[in-house]
Order: C-alpha cells, then structure tokens, then sequence
C-alpha cells in the first residue's frame, strides 16, 4: 500500500553503508519508522528530503510490518538550527519528546503544527530559547493526555490569583489553605508566573508564541514545566540533560 503524507524527520540512524531508518512525525499517521535505500549518497534522489529536521512531503510504501521511503521532496529544511549548538540542543529535546510521548497510532496533527511552529521561532530567534522551552513542553504534555488543571484551586475552587501553587503530580493548581493539607510537592506561583503557565497551555494556537515574559518568571516558570515533564515522562532524558549543559540564556 502507498501513503502520501507530509512530516518532519526527526530522528535517524545509518544502515549498512548505503541506507538510512529514518523516523517521521507524520500528519496523519502518527510516528513511524521507515527504511530510506540509498539516502546516505549525496546524488540519490531522497538525501535531501530525508535529512534530520527536514519537513517534506513522502511518498511511503507501507508493507505488513515496516515502511520504505519511495519519494520526498523538502518543503522547509530548518538548516539555521544547525549553526548553533543550543539552538540544535533543543530542538532534539523536542524531537525526543515526541518519541517519547506520541505512538504510531496517534493522529499527529497538532503535534507537528506544534513542532514546525516551534522550529520556526527557535530558528528565527523570534523568542528566548527558554520561553520556547516552557510554551512546547506544556502544550505537547496537553495534547498528549496529560492536560493540567489551571483554572482555580482545585480542592476548593478558589481563584485568588497570588495565592496559587502547581503540583505537578496531582496537574493541577491548589491555593496555600489546601496546599499545606496534601502530601505534595509544589510550587509558589507568582501572578505573572501563573498568567505564563495559563497562557502556554490555554492560549489559542495561533497566540501561543505571542509571549512576554521577564527573565525572573521566566526561570521559575522553566523549572516548573520541567518539573511536569519530569513527573510525566518518569524517565531520565537525555537531550534534557544536554541542553542543559550547552544553554547560555
Ligand atoms: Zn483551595
């Protein structure tokens, strides 16, 4: 069976000398891994399109238990990331994300909508690393089943908005009255902090990258959407660590 579809690579590995398994974010057809023959020779017709961070469209031969490349043609290839090491560094925090969080299965939809906007803006410098961070790591956390309770406390129903832990084990907002009733760790929300976590999971999409934030708010905010995603993922991760070590801002 032939599927035409556009996706984002984002992963790859060489096989044998020639050939390459590449994984795809597709649109449609969630995460799939798929053999790319000759893709490793400059001159064969897919190296371009096949390349890490490539977004193209595929021509892809769909067999009882695996998939082969027949075509690509590179729609936007995202070569700045590769001029700066954090800029990289994060963008393979999200690839990884992805792998870790989206199944063959899954309609991908949103989530590469997601990844191509965040690639853009990272590649762009339209916005600080660290707040591109913090806006991708919460809203793939939400698309992928994991969407938090933002909104008022969740115990009582409080909404006083200087008042306001996140918990991240319980995804959800508790006010210091029930915060000092659980067994819980969780964080003191400053206003502009909760605005910024509210924002990065509410906002319509195509505000989501309509963002300001000072530096200060920006460090706790990152550490309290790492913190979800540590508790979500419950695994170490490994690009986490890296880009941690190169990340200047
Ligand atoms: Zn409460």
């Amino acid at each position: 069976m032939q599927i035409c579809t556009d996706g984002l690579i984002i992963a790859q590995m060489d096989i044998g000398d020639c050939d390459k398994l590449v994984t795809v974010l597709t649109r449609k057809f969630g995460v799939i891994r798929a053999f790319v023959k000759g893709a490793k020779n400059i001159r064969n017709k897919n190296f371009a399109g096949t390349q890490i961070f490539c977004y193209s469209d595929f021509n892809i031969y769909k067999g009882r238990n695996k998939y082969i490349i027949n075509e690509s043609s590179i729609k936007k290839s995202f070569w700045k990331l590769r001029s700066n090491i954090e800029k990289l560094a994060l963008a393979q925090y999200f690839c990884e994300l992805i792998l870790n969080l989206v199944g063959e299965s899954n309609n991908t939809e949103s989530i590469l909508r997601l990844m191509l906007n965040s690639l853009y803006y990272i590649s762009e410098d339209k916005l600080s690393n660290p707040t591109i961070k913090s806006i991708f790591e919460m809203r793939i956390l939400a698309i992928s089943g994991y969407m938090p309770d933002l909104v008022v406390c969740n115990k009582c129903s409080s909404f006083k908005n200087n008042d306001m832990y996140f918990v991240p084990s319980m995804a959800c907002l508790l006010c210091h009255k029930c915060y000092k009733k659980v067994d819980a760790t969780g964080f003191k929300l400053k206003p502009a902090v909760l605005f910024a976590i509210r924002h990065t999971v509410y906002s319509e999409f195509n505000k989501m990258f309509c963002f300001e934030i000072l530096n200060d708010s920006q460090k706790e905010l990152s550490n309290i959407t790492e913190a979800y995603i540590q508790h979500c993922i419950e695994r170490s991760i490994k690009t986490l660590d890296f880009y941690k070590q190169v990340a200047i801002s």
